[in-house]
């Protein structure tokens, strides 16, 4: 092996004996059901939190509906240049009007949108307050920024004001921005916005930036997020979320007021300097839109489902502090919590272990990821194997 080679076997080798190797699997989905390794497994690691995904009819009315001289496959361009396809102002239009009349922009994932927002928006002037446990792709986004940044404790809204308190008067700072999840990934907590929102009006300065990639089509009678069930819709300066999660397809959505829009066309190097995204997933994050505002059956059976494994889970002894479809059963030591996820999975439940660096230090735990496919029986016998 050559000498360069050697190198990066060597980090291998490291991460092989720490038991913190990662390699892609072979997953041939099924409905409900994911295929690893000739073992068919009940889904509980799935982000297709409504179970669109899976769905093959709405893929066949999909298809239906739209005649293959609409079925762009490619933009062959940034939007600036050639890529602006009807489709996306199509769903651009849907967004603004389910989002009270708010500007709406889109991106080609949630990743680019949070490398990109930040960067074109945070300069040298501004101060960025970010919750201690928000996505990686935010904090690779605050990265990329000029701007200082501090995190707060998570979920501690008065940390967060004691920080705002301190730094609102200096005049380093014109601008500050406040950076947080809804609903977290990892504890499946969530914050509340409505807190949020109310020490936002006491600082003159603040943006609010909430990421809502775990509660779109989850959340709010037509599935908007936290922010439609909180009613602050209005109030979040920067509401952004993913379609890759619930809404089953590709993508990025930032919901802001038309001046912020516009400066974003003229300033976010990954909306300017990357191929838009196929109309064709345009059109089918379209049409999945249009239908989740009326699943609301769906989301309540979810959130039925949630509260109930919630309990369940701490029935059992375990720490969980989930109060949504994302319930983590905390377990504490890596080893224990990898082999309790295999004698899951040897059951039929598609559960992964999480371990540090993705968590803090004795905090390793099983995810579970909910679907609104989920039924008592599987729920059950789910909770007896714990
Ligand atoms: C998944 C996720 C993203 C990334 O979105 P993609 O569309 O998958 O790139 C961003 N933020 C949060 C909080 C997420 O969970």
């Amino acid at each position: 092996m050559s000498h360069l080679l050697e190198h990066f076997s060597i980090q291998l080798d490291d991460l092989k004996q720490q038991g913190n190797f990662r390699q892609f699997t072979t997953n041939i989905q099924q409905g409900r059901y994911i295929q690893i390794n000739d073992r068919n497994m009940l889904n509980l690691a799935s982000n297709d939190y409504l179970g669109l995904n899976a769905d093959l009819q709405l893929r066949e009315q999909f298809f239906d509906e739209t005649p293959n001289d609409q079925r762009w496959m490619s933009s062959t361009s940034s939007r600036l240049l050639t890529g602006n396809f009807p489709e996306y102002e199509q769903l651009e239009e849907s967004l603004s009007q389910a989002f009270h009349g708010r500007a709406a922009l889109l991106f080609n994932s949630g990743y680019h949108m949070n490398i990109g927002i930040l960067p074109a928006l945070a300069d040298s002037k501004t101060l960025i307050l970010a919750d201690k446990l928000i996505h990686a792709s935010m904090i690779d986004g605050i990265r990329l920024s000029t701007a200082k940044y501090v995190r707060y404790r998570h979920n501690d809204l008065a940390h967060l004001t004691q920080l705002l308190q301190k730094y609102h008067e200096d005049e380093a700072y014109d601008r500050i921005i406040v950076v947080t999840e809804s609903i977290f990934s990892m504890d499946g907590d969530e914050t509340d916005l409505a807190e949020l929102v109310r020490i936002k009006k006491q600082f003159a300065k603040v943006m609010l930036y909430v990421d809502e990639a775990h509660a779109i089509g989850v959340r709010g009678e037509q599935g908007l997020g936290c922010a439609e069930q909180y009613g602050v819709i209005d109030d979040i300066d920067l509401l952004v979320g993913t379609f890759g999660k619930a809404i089953a397809s590709v993508g990025g959505y930032l919901m802001c007021h038309a001046i912020i829009r516009d400066y974003l066309i003229n300033a976010m190097r990954p909306l300017i300097f990357s191929t838009a995204q196929p109309p064709i997933c345009m059109a089918w994050t379209n049409f999945i839109f249009q239908k989740i505002l009326n699943l609301n059956p769906q989301r309540q059976h979810l959130h039925t489902m949630s509260q109930m494994l919630q309990q369940n889970v701490q029935t059992k002894g375990f720490d969980c502090p989930s109060t949504s479809h994302i319930v983590p059963v905390i377990i504490g030591a890596s080893t224990q919590t990898v082999e309790k996820a295999k004698t899951l999975q040897d059951a039929g439940f598609y559960i992964m272990p999480v371990r540090p660096p993705t968590v803090p230090q004795h905090r390793s735990r099983l995810r579970v990821s909910l679907t609104a496919q989920i039924t008592h029986t599987d729920l059950d016998q789910l909770t007896q194997l714990l």
